[in-house]
């Protein structure tokens, strides 16, 4: 009686209403009347989805009014607008679910979808809506796309901390694997479920009832006996007679299957108790009797299992029974056969036939498409088609001997009544092979489920562990390449080549990077932290990370901040990792214009959306480009380098951080990502940039020090604080250096010159070359403080000094004019 509880629990499972809490009124809740009303409108709504469909229906459109209503008035923010539409075409669909409405009910989840994955992404309702078209894909048969929906709709409840829904996923997965008779997976997505939640009776009940139900099918009759008893204290909590009465009878099967005939008789007495008080649970009564007459045949008191059975199917034509009677045909043909009654019996194996084989097409259909969607990620394809071809060689075998059956049944059929006896007992045992078959497909099926899981994790285990080895000899092969570039003694085509040296292990590197990343979060171990981040610093990083590179295209670059606030709570270095990554396509897919990537704070977190005029993507490509090692399919983006990894990564991450990343896009115009993340405020005040190229954060440093004994120590306190240091031991040297490369800032330590004509000299080269100039330099008898303020540079700081003093001193040259007071150049910070 597989399909009977298949359907218990898929409408507990689909269940939107009374148990449920006013989710979406929450979400809008208590601001204005309007919203108050279109909470408890919704309220109601839930209510009456259960009991009446059709009020529920009429009740969803007067939300639907109601939210178009506060849409065009203006009366509700933009936000709440969205949220309200979406929540009343939900609960509409949902209503034409219950009514088999499905063009309609399609068509509202992909309405509602659009505007909720807009205005509120990652949310409960978004969750619901993945849920409501999960459950119409598979009505429709698309098990692939129920299952990444019901996956979807997990992952977000997981993400938002909201157990009970969560539950009901795992419940919606679980049921998925029920109907390809995966056991294992059956009890596993199960408990997952009770570990989630385990307050509500319903949920408890459909885990307890499908997990009796699948350890019976895989012959594991005790626990079977153990779960319907848990099963059946839910259904009393709930008071229904009929789940009541419904799982008395799945539990006396169970113990007519472990033989113990007495208590089922007493099993299936309680349940016709349940049932004799009329109401909805009569309607069960048929398959009471029809257990009973198989526990009444095994006792071998045949007679009276064939008067039950013919009470069992009393008004029923047998040539249209549903999925629920096939085991009870089974057992029909069975008693009819012994006690003689050759049409009775024919006409239980033929419905039995058409049930199993029905049964089998779906059980087969579901497996391979449920397998196809686990299997589905690039560079499996060939395991996919080996699979596939044993799902075919398996369906082929079972077509032949059904074949074969059939036509023996056609011969026997044609010959003698004697025949038409044997050929019946032949039938029945027939039956008998052909089911343990099914059970044998089944175990084979989880046997590949099993071995495909192993090979995931290997590959896995095996990406994990070489990009790690991998990533020791490259960092290696890249500090040595910075080891010579740092030698000022390089020829020109010498530095060039290390050059391309480094920028093919840098790109190496990455990629590496990506694959272990990728690797960790499919074993699940990608964990994140939380930490205080500088917003602005972390921004102003990544921006001037692409600063050359968006220059060498004669791209803009533009960075613009909006009410962010000034610190606040969350992972820096994978946000750092994810806005690179936007920043870096956006110039990468740009051939000319600009890139902008603005930072706005809102009342939910911090948005940060990359824009920029580059070759765009197609609508259809934008879910895709999120899967990993996909890529736009347009000819352009061949010529682009990438694996298709860093959107697949950044997203994962982004919702590993509670937030997600989005696309608006068309092809030819340029494209939009933008990150939502719900960032916590540290304090206050707000973020704001200083021109991102110009601070010392970003400056190559000069520094002229003649002592060899201050060298660590200076680079030690300046290192952190700007984007290169280098030392220069003389001002000849200085001089050198500053021809062949240049910097930002040359800070010279006035002692380490020969003179204030050194002095002159560098700050005129500094000068000449655009570079800003610190003298820092206590006053001697040959260098005066007089001197050194006459000298030119654009800063004098006295010695000695502090390491606070002169880095803060250093960051103050970048501050704005008004900032440092307007006469005050030279700078002085005095000791
Ligand atoms: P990769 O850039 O390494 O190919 P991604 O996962 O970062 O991988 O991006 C996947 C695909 O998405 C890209 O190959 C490209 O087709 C498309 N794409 C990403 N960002 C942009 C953008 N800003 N403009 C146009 N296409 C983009």
């Amino acid at each position: 009686m597989r399909a009977t509880i298949l359907c218990l629990a898929l409408l507990i499972g689909a269940a939107p209403a009374g148990a449920e809490p006013a989710a979406h009124g929450q979400t809008v809740a208590a601001q204005s009347p309007v919203i108050k009303a279109f909470a408890a409108k919704v309220d109601a709504t839930k209510q009456a989805m259960m009991g009446d469909p059709a009020i529920a229906r009429k009740s969803a459109e007067d939300l639907l009014r109601m939210a178009d209503t506060m849409k065009r008035d203006g009366s509700v923010s933009a936000r709440d607008a969205a949220i309200s539409s979406a929540t009343a075409r939900w609960l509409l669909a949902e209503a034409y679910i219950f009514l088999n409405d499905t063009p309609r009910a399609k068509s509202l989840v992909a309405e509602a979808l659009t505007s909720i994955q807009s205005g509120a992404p990652g949310s409960k309702l978004n969750g619901d809506l993945l849920r409501s078209r999960a459950t119409l894909a598979e009505m429709s048969g698309d098990v692939q796309g129920a299952l990444k929906d019901y996956l979807s709709a997990h992952r977000i409840f997981r993400a938002i901390g909201e157990a009970r829904s969560r539950a009901i996923a795992l419940q919606d997965i679980g049921n998925l694997y029920l109907e390809a008779a995966d056991f294992d997976r059956v009890q596993s997505y199960y408990s997952q479920s009770l570990e989630a939640y385990s307050e509500d009776p319903w949920l408890n009940l459909a885990t307890y009832n499908n997990r009796g139900q699948a350890y019976r099918e895989q012959g594991n009759f005790a626990k079977a006996e153990a779960e319907y008893g848990l099963a059946l204290k839910a259904a009393r909590q709930l008071e229904s007679q009929l789940l009541e009465a419904r799982i008395l009878t799945n539990l006396a099967e169970t113990q007519y299957e472990l033989g113990k005939l007495d208590q089922a008789l007493a099993t299936l007495a309680r349940a016709e108790s349940l049932v004799a008080q009329g109401g909805e649970a009569a309607g069960w009564h048929p398959f009471i009797l029809g257990v009973r007459a198989m526990v009444e045949a095994k006792r071998g008191d045949t007679e009276k299992a064939g008067q039950l059975m013919s009470a069992a199917f009393a008004g029923q034509d047998l040539a249209k029974t549903e999925m629920p009677f096939r085991e009870l045909h089974e057992a029909a043909t069975g008693i009819y056969e012994t006690l003689g009654e050759r049409d009775a019996a024919l006409a239980h194996l033929k419905a039995f036939q058409r049930l199993d084989r029905e049964a089998l097409r779906l059980t087969a259909s579901v497996s391979a498409q449920l397998m196809s969607a686990q299997f589905d990620f690039a560079n499996q394809n060939l395991k996919i088609s080996e699979l596939k071809q044993g799902q075919l060689q398996r369906d082929i075998t079972i077509e032949r001997q059904r074949g074969e059956f059939r036509t023996r049944l056609f011969i026997a059929l044609g010959t003698a009544l004697l025949i038409i006896f044997a050929m019946l007992a032949f039938g029945y045992v027939s039956i008998r092979r052909s089911r343990n078959q099914v059970r044998a497909t089944n175990v084979e099926l989880s046997a590949s489920n099993v071995a495909l899981e192993k090979a995931l994790k290997a590959r896995t285990d095996f990406l994990a562990t070489t990009s790690h080895e991998i990533r020791t000899p490259l960092n290696g092969v890249l500090g040595m390449a910075q080891v010579l570039l740092a030698d000022r003694r390089l020829t020109k085509d010498t530095r060039e080549r290390v050059e391309l040296l480094r920028g093919a292990g840098e790109t190496m590197k990455t990629l590496v990077d990506d694959i272990l990343d990728v690797a960790k979060m499919e074993a699940g171990d990608m964990p994140v932290e939380s930490e205080e981040v500088d917003l602005a610093r972390l921004i102003a990083d990544c921006v001037g990370l692409w600063r050359e590179a968006a220059a060498g295209k004669s791209l803009a670059l533009d960075c613009v901040l909006e009410n962010v606030p000034a610190r606040a709570m969350t992972d820096g270095g994978r946000l750092r990792q994810i806005l690179s990554n936007l920043l870096s396509n956006a110039i990468k897919f740009t051939p000319q214009g600009s890139v902008t990537l603005s930072v706005s704070g809102t009342a939910d977190g911090v948005v940060f959306a990359v824009r920029d005029t580059g070759i765009g993507i197609d609508e259809t490509e934008h879910a895709r480009i999120f899967e990993a090692f996909t890529q736009a399919n347009n000819s352009t983006t061949r010529e682009f380098s990438g694996t298709g990894l860093g959107l697949a990564i950044s997203q994962r991450l982004a919702r590993a951080l509670g937030g997600d990343i989005a696309v608006t896009s068309t092809s030819g115009e340029g494209s939009c990502f933008t990150l939502t993340l719900p960032l916590q405020a540290i304090g206050e005040g707000y973020a704001e940039i200083a021109e991102a190229s110009d601070t010392l954060a970003h400056a190559a440093v000069l520094l002229i020090e003649r002592n060899i004994a201050n060298h660590a120590l200076m680079r030690m306190l300046l290192a952190p604080e700007t984007r290169t240091v280098d030392i220069a031991f003389s001002a000849e040297n200085a001089l050198e250096q500053m021809k062949s490369a240049h910097f930002d800032h040359i800070l010279i330590e006035g002692a380490s010159t020969g003179g204030i004509d050194d002095i002159r000299a560098i700050i005129a080269a500094a000068e000449a070359a655009g570079s800003k100039t610190t003298l820092l330099a206590a006053p001697t008898e040959q260098l005066g403080k007089a001197e050194m303020f006459a000298a030119g540079a654009d800063q004098v700081i006295l010695k000695p000094v502090g390491a606070a003093d002169l880095i803060a001193g250093l960051k103050a040259l970048y501050a704005a004019p008004a900032d440092r007071g307007e006469d005050n150049r030279p700078m002085r910070i005095a000791s």
